[in-house]
C-alpha cells in the first residue's frame, strides 16, 4: 500500500480516496475524487490487471488530478475522479459493474462514472442500471466518445503545427503515431484523408497489421518509435512514456497525441522545452470524449463533434501563444492555468 495517501492528497488538493471491495462479485477498487467543489467529479473507471494495490492507487490518483484539470480548462463547472478496478481474472463482471454503480448512486451525484480502458459498452450499461449517475455514451455507443476525442487530438494536433509555421500543411507532414488503438487509429485516419504521410506503431502487430493495410500507412517497429525522424510524435498508447532517456531519442519537432499522462514527471514537459519540441499538453487535446459527456449531463444537449474539436483547438492555441510569450513550457502554462481555475473556486467557496 503508498505509505503516505493522506500525505499526497492534501499536497495535491484531493478530496477523497475510496478503497471499494464487494465480495459477492470480488471487486476491488480504488475512487480517487479529486474536485468536486464546483459540480460532480467526473471519471471513467478503468479495469486493468494492475500488479498490486499501489500501482492500482497511483493511476487513479494521477488519472483523477488529470481529469480536472481538463475540466478547468474547458470551463466546464465539474472535477475529475477515476476509479481503477484491480481485475487479476475470477471478477463477476456484470455483478462487479452493478456495485460500482450502487456506490456512484450512494455518492448522490459527487461522481459521474464513465467508461475507460476495461470499461465499455456492456460494463457501462450494467453500471448504469444501477445509477442515474453515470455518462451517457449517446444513441450509438461508446463510440460517440471516442470520436470527440479523436477529433480533439486531431484539432490540436493541426493547431501545434499552426502555432509553429503558421499553416498546419498537412500534405508536407511528416507523422508518427504510436498505438493504433481507438484513438491513434482514429487519428490516423484523419491525418491521411488530409494527405500526412503516416507511420504507426503498436504492440498488438495483428492490430497493426490490420490499420496500416486499411490506411496503406507504414508501420514502425516499437522499439524504434522514439527514433523516427519526423514533424509530429503522436502518442496514442500507454502514459508515462516521455521521460529522460526517451525525451533524448526524439527526433520531432512537435509531440501532440492522445495518451493520458504522456509525460512521466512534470519536469519532462521542461525536458522537451529545452530540447526545442513543442508539447501540446494532452489533457488539452484529449479532452474531447469528457466534454461531450460532461454537456450531456450537466445541460442535457449533444455537443456537435465539430464543436468539440474548435473548443479543443482555440484552447490549445492560447497555451502555446501564452508559453510563447512568457519563455515557458506550455505543460507549465496548461497546469497553472487548471491551478488558477481551482485557487479561483476555493477562495469563492470561503
Ligand atoms: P486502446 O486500448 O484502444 O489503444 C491503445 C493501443 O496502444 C493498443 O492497441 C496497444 O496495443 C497499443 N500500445 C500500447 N503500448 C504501446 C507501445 N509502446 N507502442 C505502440 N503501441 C502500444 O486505447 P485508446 O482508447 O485508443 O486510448 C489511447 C490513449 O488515449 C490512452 O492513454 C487513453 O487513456 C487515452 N484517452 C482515450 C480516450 C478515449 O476516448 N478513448 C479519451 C482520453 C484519453
Amino acid at each position: 500500500m503508498a505509505t503516505h495517501i493522506l500525505d499526497a492528497m492534501s499536497r495535491e488538493g484531493f478530496e477523497e480516496v475510496l478503497a471499494v471491495h464487494d465480495a459477492r462479485s470480488g471487486l476491488r477498487a480504488f475512487l480517487a475524487i479529486h474536485d468536486s467543489s464546483a459540480g460532480p467529479a467526473f471519471g471513467g473507471v478503468r479495469r486493468w490487471a494492475y500488479e498490486d494495490e499501489d500501482g492500482a492507487l497511483r493511476d487513479a490518483l494521477r488519472l483523477a488530478r488529470a481529469m480536472t484539470y481538463k475540466c478547468a480548462l474547458a470551463g466546464l463547472p465539474a472535477g475529475g475522479a477515476k476509479m481503477t478496478i484491480l481485475d487479476r481474472g475470477g471478477l463477476d463482471l456484470p455483478a462487479a459493474y452493478r456495485a460500482v454503480g450502487d456506490l456512484a448512486e450512494r455518492l448522490a451525484g459527487r461522481w459521474c462514472a464513465g467508461p475507460d480502458v476495461g470499461t465499455g459498452e456492456a460494463e457501462l450499461r450494467a453500471l448504469a442500471a444501477r445509477t442515474r449517475h453515470a455518462t451517457d455514451p449517446g444513441p450509438s455507443g461508446p463510440g460517440e466518445l471516442v470520436e470527440s476525442t479523436v477529433e480533439g487530438v486531431f484539432r490540436g494536433l493541426l493547431a501545434a503545427l499552426e502555432h509553429l509555421d503558421g499553416e498546419a500543411d498537412l500534405p508536407r507532414r511528416s507523422i508518427v503515431v504510436q498505438g493504433l488503438g481507438e484513438v491513434g487509429a482514429g487519428l490516423a485516419r484523419r491525418l491521411v484523408a488530409r494527405g500526412a504521410r503516416v507511420r504507426a506503431s503498436d504492440l498488438d502487430s495483428a492490430r497493426a497489421r490490420a490499420i496500416s493495410h486499411e490506411l496503406e500507412i507504414e508501420l514502425v517497429d516499437p522499439a524504434t518509435e522514439f527514433d523516427q525522424r519526423c514533424d509530429v510524435f503522436a502518442p496514442c498508447a500507454l502514459g508515462g512514456i516521455l521521460h529522460d532517456l526517451s525525451i533524448a531519442r526524439l527526433r520531432c519537432r512537435v509531440v501532440a497525441g492522445g495518451a493520458n499522462n504522456v509525460l512521466a514527471r512534470h519536469a519532462h514537459g521542461e525536458r522537451l522545452h529545452e530540447r526545442g519540441i513543442l508539447f501540446a499538453p494532452d489533457f488539452v487535446l484529449n479532452a474531447g470524449a469528457l466534454v461531450r459527456g460532461a454537456l450531456f449531463h450537466l445541460e442535457g444537449r449533444r455537443e456537435p463533434v465539430a464543436a468539440i474539436g474548435d473548443r479543443v483547438a482555440a484552447t490549445t492555441a492560447r497555451i502555446l501563444d501564452r508559453a510563447r510569450a512568457e519563455g515557458w513550457a506550455p505543460s507549465r502554462v496548461a497546469i497553472e492555468e487548471a491551478e488558477d481555475v481551482l485557487a479561483e473556486r476555493r477562495a469563492r467557496r470561503v
